[in-house]
């Protein structure tokens, strides 16, 4: 078995997205959250972390792809201890933050 190309692998998992959101924009949200599984198996299995932020791509529960927006609310919050942006998906309720400077 010849041996697989990382980089190429990060290509093809954002061409994936690419297809899931339009899978999405046609109202196909079950074709689009297979593709997100998919996705997250390639991501997982060829280890991919580093090339892709998984995070940004496909939501971690419910594996739907995700788009500002469309499928992800972004909000912006500011306590004492920082200031961070909270996802959350909209497919599933699932939201996680991440800390901005
Ligand atoms: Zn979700």
């Amino acid at each position: 078995m010849s041996k697989v190309n990382r980089r190429d692998l990060a290509g093809e998992v954002f061409y994936l997205h690419r297809l899931a959101l339009d899978a999405l924009r046609e109202g196909d949200s079950a074709w689009a959250q297979a593709l997100g599984r998919h996705i997250y198996r390639v991501y997982q299995k060829y280890r991919l972390r580093g090339l892709v932020r998984i995070k940004s791509l496909v939501c971690k529960k419910c594996s739907m792809p995700l788009h500002p927006a469309y499928t992800l609310k972004v909000r912006l919050r500011s306590r004492e201890s920082g200031r961070f942006v909270v996802y959350t998906c909209r497919a599933c309720g699932h939201s996680w933050r991440k800390v901005v400077r």
